[in-house]
């Protein structure tokens, strides 16, 4: 009944993620060309060969490469994703339509929920990002639940909904608004970032944060795991710190993960005890550093 989790590559330059349930495992995104993908899947101990299927989050070019959906074609591995996706993966990657034909494109249905493994599902849930339609994922069994949604400008009781009580949330730390603010940035691009359909910075994500455990069980949440943060307007000890003053101002347990674009996270371990009425003391959760 447990699953894991693992970031390959979050960030501006490439996003990727790795999700096992019942041993099945599933790709969040192919912002990575294969050779690479391939050398983060080695680093964590998977392959290609394993994958299930891939979801994709929207279709921003740093979340997939036409060279790394191809090989989806090639190795027949279906690629969920919305139907807003399409025209751009038909103008960058040939074969999308012949995984089309082959019906290995599996469009989502609302939030239908997608059957992961045995025990395990994934709903797609909408966030607001320019990327066009932009997904976050909640997976849940019936003891556990964890959720990801990266690149989302802002936050609404809707996606709340979507996070709450979940054991492990990886949830986008883009910037700090000061330094983006700043920086060398072009006045256009610091002003969609700051919108509310570019990132969410630190500040939102801790409000989001804070509401989320106001509204799920007392020390539900074990994991929190910091997404795309920006190299240039953001670190990962600024978002690390951030996040953990918002966890003890409501006295929370979880652990803080800031991802990292070019290493991939330890393995994060889900709903190991909790199947058996225990609970999962924090230090299981955590393989590696934290910081
Ligand atoms: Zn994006
Ligand atoms: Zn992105």
């Amino acid at each position: 009944m447990a699953a894991r989790f693992t970031i390959l590559a979050s960030g501006s330059a490439g996003n990727s993620a790795l999700v096992e349930c019942d041993g099945e495992r599933w790709l969040i995104d192919l912002g990575l060309e294969p050779k690479e993908l391939d050398s983060r899947l080695a680093t964590v101990d998977a392959a290609w060969s394993q994958i299930h299927g891939v979801l994709v989050t929207h279709r921003h070019s740093d979340h997939w490469t036409p060279k790394s959906l191809s090989r989806c074609w090639t190795s027949r591995v279906p690629v969920f994703c919305h139907r807003d996706h399409v025209p751009s993966f038909r103008l960058g990657c040939p074969d999308f339509r012949d995984l089309e034909r082959e019906r290995l494109f599996r469009p989502f249905v609302g939030e239908r929920p997608i059957a992961i493994s045995e025990n395990w599902q994934c709903r797609p849930f909408r966030v607001r990002h320019d990327g066009g339609a932009t997904f976050g994922f909640r997976f849940e069994s019936s003891h556990s639940a964890f959720a990801y949604a990266a690149d989302l400008g802002c936050w609404d009781r809707g996606l709340l909904e979507r996070l709450v009580d979940v054991e492990l949330l990886a949830v986008e730390f883009n910037h700090d608004p000061d330094l983006l603010r700043r920086s060398r940035r072009p006045p256009w691009l610091i002003h969609r970032i700051l919108g509310d359909e570019g990132h969410l910075s630190n500040a939102q994500a801790c409000e989001l944060i804070g509401e989320v455990l106001k509204q799920s069980g007392t020390d539900r949440l074990r994991q929190l795991v910091l997404l795309h943060i920006s190299r240039e307007c953001n670190s990962a000890d600024l978002a690390a710190a951030t996040a953990r003053a918002a966890l003890a101002q409501f006295g929370s347990i979880a652990n803080v993960f800031a991802a990292e674009q070019q290493t991939p996270s330890p393995w994060f371990v889900i709903g190991e005890s909790l199947s058996d009425g225990g609970v999962v003391p924090p230090t299981a959760l955590v393989q590696a550093m934290l910081f």
